[in-house]
């Protein structure tokens, strides 16, 4: 994979660049990704916060995890498009979401996690690994 990847909002007023390749990219099919993306699943890529560079203002949506740890989710206030989350949990991370990438092909997905929350017609590639919840390490 690449290790410059360019994304950004829907009306464009938030841009961003991640100079490094992503640590992991994956399709989360829990229920908080399913509401703020509107979708079954959100992809997302972990890479280190040092890495991305985020030109524009966005508005900010925390919540409690069931892990315990905050989640902050930063997205367009203007035009709604999610673009990168984080956790208290490991502040030296950030969680792009991959559909906010200029090429979104650009990156490929290894694993799905929380598949005990999937829609069932939302079909994954049974290649991938697959995790009922969190990644167990
Ligand atoms: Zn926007
Ligand atoms: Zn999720």
């Amino acid at each position: 994979m690449s290790d410059e990847f360019k994304g950004g909002c829907q009306c464009g007023d938030v841009t961003y660049t991640v100079s490094e390749a992503p640590l992991w990219v994956g399709h989360c099919q829990c229920t908080n990704c399913q509401k703020f993306s509107g979708a079954p699943h959100a992809t997302n890529m972990v890479v280190h916060r040092a890495f991305l560079d985020v030109k524009g203002s966005m508005s900010i949506y925390e919540y409690g995890a069931d892990s315990g740890n905050q989640m902050k989710r930063h997205f367009c206030g203007k035009c709604g498009s999610p673009i990168y989350g984080e956790s208290s949990g490991n502040e030296a991370l950030v969680v792009i979401r991959v559909g906010s990438l200029d090429e979104p092909g650009g990156v490929t997905p290894s694993t799905v996690i929380y598949t005990d929350s999937a829609v069932h017609w939302d079909d994954m590639d049974s290649d991938l690994i697959t995790f009922s919840g969190m990644i167990k390490r």
